[in-house]
């Protein structure tokens, strides 16, 4: 092997990239990271690790820490904005197939913090900041990478294999020529956060809420220091009309009226929901927002990124040792798979349970949710699924 060959290059260091180059290190391949940014994003974005993202990230030593920094939240709650709690599912009955048996609470740049201090630690690893990614080209050995630094100069990277980690604007995705058919959500979500204790303030209310509501739902989410509010918003309206203070203090006093709210974060966000057609493309593979996009209803998105990274970085070892590229083959069956059937089909679906406006169907969905947690053979079934966990277990069969 060329001796610029003799490693992969991850485009991207984002969740999903960082847990890849954890990933691969761990199996002793060495790893470049080419991210655009000056530094990794500390934005506020997903904020839920469900249980078997915890056990992957134990087995890469970056559970602990992240646990410690984070809320373990073993409940989760369907409520009813008028009627209260639906339904609230326990996640402790997870206890025999999980070693995490809740959902943690913390934020996604608490993860790429201590991949990075992973990273730092290795001598095989090295990530490069403010270069971005700007062409791609393969050929029988290997894959020339592009990237351009801040001062606009070009500079070209060679290695086995490329990772297009780079997000939902891939650029590796784009080089490719890989579809990416979908569609975008016709509501803008937005998302604030404040340091107001809704748990001190609604009785009963768990840390993890989706309020349904035929005029306006809404989701409540703890993290360490804030509670976040997500809505859906007219995607005809500016961003300066969605983001307007006054607007934004009547949206919260409809959750609760009280005291006027202090907003600590906002953001508002368009929502797809994309598949990408292929994950593999001869030595270069997506994975996360590049390979896929959903709806945040269920928190799936980035751990459904991260089980890429882990399922990828093992196929990726086997190919290392000498392994039939071919692999890769099965890692794009198995992920792809998960991304439609399990990550967008739950979400769509969530989706729909919050947005429904009929009375009837309404109170059909409240129903089948509370016979779900009532029946215990339903409810664990149904955790198993919102957790992740069987999506993991189903892909075992796929060839
Ligand atoms: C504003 C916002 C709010 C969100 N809120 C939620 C939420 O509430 N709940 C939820 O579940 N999910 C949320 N998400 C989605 C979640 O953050 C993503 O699913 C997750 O970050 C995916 O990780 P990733 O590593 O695939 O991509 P990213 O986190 O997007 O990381 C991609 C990295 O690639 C870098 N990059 C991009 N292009 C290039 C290039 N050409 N060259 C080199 N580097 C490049 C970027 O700078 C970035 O660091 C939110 C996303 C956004 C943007």
């Amino acid at each position: 092997m060329n001796k610029n060959e003799d490693r992969v290059i991850v485009a991207g260091a984002g969740p999903v990239g960082l847990v890849a180059a954890v990933s691969l290190v761990e199996a002793g391949i060495p790893v470049t990271i080419l991210e655009a940014s000056s530094d990794l994003a500390v934005d506020l974005r997903a904020s839920t690790f469900h249980p078997p993202t915890l056990d992957y990230l134990e087995k890469l030593g970056l559970a602990d820490g992240l646990i410690e920094r984070g809320i373990k939240c073993p409940y989760w709650q369907f409520r009813d904005r008028k009627d209260g709690e639906v339904a609230t599912f326990d996640l402790g009955l997870l206890k025999n197939e999980t070693a995490h048996p809740y959902r943690l609470q913390a934020e996604q740049w608490k993860l790429t913090e201590a991949a990075r201090k992973r990273l730092d630690e290795d001598p095989t690893a090295t990530l490069i900041t403010d270069i971005t990614v700007s062409s791609v080209v393969q050929d029988a050995d290997g894959v020339n990478v592009t990237a351009k630094r801040n001062d606009g100069s070009d500079e070209v990277f060679r290695c086995a294999y490329l990772i297009g980690a780079d997000g939902a604007r891939s650029v590796v995705r784009k080089e490719t020529g890989v579809n990416f058919p979908g569609l975008t959500i016709p509501e803008i979500f937005l998302s604030l956060s404040t340091p107001f204790r809704y748990d001190q303030a609604i009785e009963g209310l768990a840390d993890i809420c989706y309020i349904s509501d035929p005029e306006e739902w809404f989701v409540l989410l703890r993290t360490p220091t804030l509670w976040r509010v997500l809505f859906p918003t007219d995607p005809t309206l500016s961003d300066e009309a969605i983001l307007d203070p006054a607007r934004i203090e009547e949206r919260m006093q409809s959750v609760l009226p009280g005291a006027p709210y202090e907003i600590a974060h906002k953001t508002a966000y368009r929502v797809h929901e994309r598949v990408a057609d292929a994950y593999v493309h001869g030595r270069i593979f997506l994975a996360g927002d590049a390979a896929h996009l959903n709806n945040p209803l269920g928190g799936m998105g980035m751990n459904g990124g991260i089980h890429d990274a882990v399922n990828l970085a093992d196929k990726l070892t086997q190919v290392w040792s000498g392994g039939d590229i071919d692999l890769m083959g099965r890692y794009e069956r198995q992920r792809r798979k998960v991304a439609i059937e399990t990550v967008q089909a739950q979400a769509l679906r969530n989706r729909a349970i919050l947005n429904e406006t009929d009375p009837a169907k309404r109170a059909a969905y409240h129903n089948e949710l509370r016979a779900t947690v009532d029946d215990p053979a339903k409810h664990l079934a149904y955790v198993m699924k919102s957790s992740m966990i069987q999506s993991l277990r189903d892909l075992e069969a796929v060839a």
